[in-house]
């Protein structure tokens, strides 16, 4: 089975997120969507939360699952019995923060991460915008999936 894992903190998951995954689903078996917990990390909605966007946006869709994990990344993947690491390419910023961990990630486990680079009109959006525009009273509507906007 072609499984992959998509690891973020997806707080919240957002339309550039979806966009991803959605163009993924040709290419794998199962998808797992994989929020890591990093305790060192403040987020601006509770791990449960966070949970339920992502199962709410895409249930119905047999080949994506929800999980969390604590610790490496490639450990998770391991005990998924996942070859592959999903993750979206935004701008060259992006580029390069993913070159060095995905180079780490293959050199520790041999497991390939795929990118796939945002569709046009998406590459603005980020969770950290999202952020900003919900602390300031703003309208983010349109950058979230309806299970965010409920
Ligand atoms: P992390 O905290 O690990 O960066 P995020 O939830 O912010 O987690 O992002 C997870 C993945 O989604 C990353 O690969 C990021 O580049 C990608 N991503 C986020 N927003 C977009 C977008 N608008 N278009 C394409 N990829 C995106």
């Amino acid at each position: 089975m072609r499984r992959a894992v998509f690891p973020g903190s997806f707080d919240p998951v957002t339309l550039g997120h979806v966009d991803i995954i959605e163009r993924a689903l040709p290419l794998f078996d199962e998808i797992i969507l994989a929020i890591g917990i990093n305790a060192d990390k403040k987020y601006a909605y509770p791990l449960e939360e966070r949970v339920k966007f992502l199962k709410d946006t895409f249930q119905g869709e047999a080949k994506i699952k929800v999980d969390t994990y604590e610790g490496l990344t490639v450990d998770f993947c391991k005990e998924a019995d996942a070859s592959f690491i999903l993750r979206g390419l935004r701008n060259s910023i992006d580029m390069e923060y993913e070159k060095t961990i995905g180079q780490a990630n293959f050199k520790m486990s041999g497991i390939e991460t795929v990118f796939l680079i945002s569709s046009p009109g998406k590459s603005y959006i980020s969770s950290t915008v999202v952020k900003d525009i919900k602390k300031n009273g703003g309208n983010f509507s349109h950058m979230v999936p309806e299970a965010v906007n409920k």
